[in-house]
């Protein structure tokens, strides 16, 4: 049940780069928005270390250092950060309601979704342990701190392909672990792994534990037809078993893809439901960039703010 009702021109839900671009477009447009930073404040990036791709950091800096950069730029010009979580919405006419922990209902004119997607993991003890020290699921972001050492990849998808072949071009040698005889990756993308000599692909290869303490020392992995264990000596492990968008809440309102992605119309971040835009990860499967999830953000307020002022709501 919820008590309080409260009125907004912009919601933004979540706390990425995408919604924390939107927030500081949004605010200093003069529409104060309000931003719900989700379960995971900052999002994705506060579980990375350093980030050295993102424009205007010539030295590079650490993930959530640069989220609360984010955040503080939004605020400045007005956004109200609040923690807390989208738990349900009805977007079946104006004002939108978005209930935030199943306690506040928030009537808004515009709702920008920015609720990212979450990486899948393998779920081993040492996976989680080694998270940020040797252990990563992207390889763009990381790759490059393993440059001229052996790595690993588990993964049989065009992503797992994608990243082989980048860390390929950085490191000396790439296993690549992947569970079946066969790969589910497009056929171009699997030659290329395959032609790749620095690419050693374990086929019907399981992880059994990732080795070290406080940094990535090797990766046993099982062949799981012969029964047979190998310590693979390596420094940096990779998971690229697929993403999972944090979508679930607008499942059967908003239209997506049979995976889960917001669907929108493209060049823009409009939606099925009109003054509902999505940015950055949750409508992004390709991608998955700091960088692009924020000029989706921008796009989204953009979006937004014209929206309002063809319906005279700003
Ligand atoms: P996918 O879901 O396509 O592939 C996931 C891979 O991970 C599968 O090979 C799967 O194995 C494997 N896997 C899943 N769980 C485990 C596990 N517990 N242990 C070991 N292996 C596991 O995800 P992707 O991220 O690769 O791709 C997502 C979508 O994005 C796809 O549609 C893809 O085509 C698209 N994409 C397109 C690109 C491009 O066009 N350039 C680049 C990247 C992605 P199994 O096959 O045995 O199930």
């Amino acid at each position: 049940m919820t008590s309080e009702i409260e009125k907004t021109k912009v919601l933004i839900i979540g706390s990425g780069p995408a919604g924390y671009t939107a927030a500081i477009y949004a605010s200093r447009a003069g529409l104060s928005p309000i931003l719900y930073t989700g379960a995971q404040p900052g999002g994705q990036l506060t579980i990375t270390t350093d980030v050295e791709n993102y424009p205007g950091y010539p030295d590079g800096i650490m993930g959530p250092e640069m989220m609360e950069d984010f955040r503080k730029q939004a605020e400045r010009f007005g956004t109200q950060v609040r923690y807390g979580m989208a738990t349900a919405v009805d977007f079946s006419g104006h004002p939108h309601k978005v209930i935030i922990d199943d306690q506040i209902t928030i009537h808004a004119d515009t709702v920008i979704i920015s609720t990212g997607a979450s990486a899948k993991w393998l779920g081993i003890e040492s996976e989680e342990r080694l998270n940020g020290k040797g252990v990563s699921a992207c390889a763009v972001c990381d790759g490059f701190f393993f440059k001229g050492q052996d790595v690993a990849i588990v993964g049989a998808g065009d992503t797992a392909c994608e990243e082989a072949s980048y860390l390929s071009n950085i490191c000396t040698k790439v296993y690549m672990i992947v569970r079946r005889d066969e790969m589910r990756a497009s056929q171009i993308m699997q030659n290329r792994v395959m032609k790749n000599p620095k690419i050693e692909i374990l086929w019907n290869t399981e992880t059994v534990e990732i080795l070290g303490e406080d940094e990535v020392t090797g990766v046993t992995v099982k062949n799981n037809v012969t029964n047979l264990t190998q310590v693979l000596k390596i420094s940096g492990f990779f998971v690229a078993i697929g993403h999972e968008p944090n979508t679930g809440i607008f499942k059967g309102i908003i239209d997506m893809d049979e995976t889960g992605y917001i669907l929108t119309v493209p060049g823009s971040t409009r939606t099925n439901i009109e003054g509902v835009f999505a940015s950055g990860d949750a409508q992004d499967h390709i991608y998955r960039q700091a960088v692009t999830a924020a000029g989706t953000g921008c796009m989204a307020a953009l979006d937004a703010e014209r929206y309002l002022a063809s319906k005279e709501l700003s």
